[in-house]
């Protein structure tokens, strides 16, 4: 987003901004001050709308809601690693044709040299005459490999630099779907992945569950333990998912403390399987600080599983995980809900 307003409207839109996360009880956190800032100003037509919906139906609105917020309708990193690879793409294609460009040049003064030899053929009389015209045909012939030549390399050149461009295509890809703590999927990986198996299950008439996870009490770990100490568990529970589950499956991390496991041709007799190993898992698990194996103790999460409906979007069935889950919470965490088995729509 360009930010061009004046000093006296970006003054207004601050003190919006700041009461906006005051009467929100939200931390002054960039992500929070960017989002709030830009409903203040109100450029970004489809992240007002999202915020005055939210609003409107009284719904919650913590720094979880305001960072998806972040990723769905401000950060685009997928725009920005686009335009910074078109950009090298105009400029290879440009030194491409310029190279095409030069070598028809070099071809048409070939063929002039040519038609001249042609004319010169028809006044021959003796064998000088011929040595030169023949010399003369062998001076163009050459020229004219060394242009193809000098293409050719050229044209390897330019091939390798877009297999190199290719590569970093990828790389910049992966970049922008993988959460930089835990190296799992992150929320803009998963929503890519979620489009292909709901192509996928309406083509083969197949389920797949997904499993929303949020850690139990996990404040208490930062505030008891140090955020550092936080982070490190974060990426302990990423592990335990990525040994855990499938190839075919997906590990995200879709927030702060939130994990969505999708499971393709999975039914959710399926999913609580995978589920209640998980929980399992965490019941028998003792965590303990690596450098001075201080004990932390066991660590639960509560889990909410929603079986994919055909017709419905990524986003619906993942809501319905996310009540499942918080389900769970409300009715004593450390536990797994089924959506289907909730009086919920
Ligand atoms: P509940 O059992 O109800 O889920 O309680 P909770 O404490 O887990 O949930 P709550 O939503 O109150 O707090 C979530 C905490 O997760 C607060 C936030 O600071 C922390 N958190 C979110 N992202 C990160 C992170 O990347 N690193 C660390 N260390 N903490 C994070
Ligand atoms: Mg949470
Ligand atoms: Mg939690």
């Amino acid at each position: 987003m360009n930010y061009s307003e004046s000093n006296s409207q970006a003054g207004e839109f601050l003190r919006l901004t700041l009461g906006f996360l005051a009467q929100h009880n939200l931390s002054a956190t960039p992500v929070n001050y960017t989002v709030w800032y830009e409903y203040a100003s109100g450029k970004n037509l489809k992240l007002r709308q999202a915020i005055d919906r939210i609003l409107e139906k009284k719904l919650p609105l913590n720094n979880n809601h305001v960072e998806a917020l972040y990723q769905k309708f401000i950060s685009d990193g997928d725009r920005v690693v686009i335009s910074r690879l078109l950009t090298k793409l105009n400029l290879m294609l440009r030194e491409i044709t310029t190279y095409v460009v030069e070598t028809e040049g070099d071809l048409s003064t070939h063929g002039q040299a040519l038609d001249s030899l042609a004319d010169q053929m028809t006044d021959i009389h003796d064998y000088d005459d011929v040595k030169n015209i023949i010399n003369q045909m062998l001076d163009t012939t050459k020229a004219i490999l060394q242009s193809g030549a000098r293409l050719q390399t050229r044209m390897k050149v330019s091939s390798e630099d877009l297999k190199q461009l290719h590569k970093e295509l990828e790389v910049s890809q992966k970049e922008a779907r993988t959460d930089s703590l835990t190296g799992l999927t992150n929320r803009r990986g998963l929503e890519k992945r979620l489009e292909i198996e709901r192509i996928r299950a309406r083509q083969n008439n197949s389920p797949f569950s997904v499993i929303m996870l949020d850690i139990d009490h996990f404040k208490a770990v930062n505030d008891t333990f140090g955020h550092l100490v936080g982070d490190s568990l974060l990426k302990g529970f990423a592990d335990i998912f990525s040994n855990l589950v499938r190839r075919n499956d997906l590990a995200a991390r879709y927030g702060g403390e939130e994990f969505l496991i999708l499971l393709p041709e999975t039914n959710v007799e399926g999913a609580y399987a995978v589920s209640e190993k998980i929980r399992t898992l965490l019941c028998k698990k003792e965590w303990t600080l690596k450098d001075s194996g201080k004990r932390i103790g066991q660590i639960k999460a509560s889990m909410g599983i929603a079986q994919y409906k055909l017709g419905e979007t990524g986003n619906e069935v993942i809501t319905r995980a996310d009540k499942a889950m918080y389900q769970a919470k409300s009715t004593g965490r450390d536990r797994i809900v089924i959506h289907s088995d909730l009086n919920l729509c």
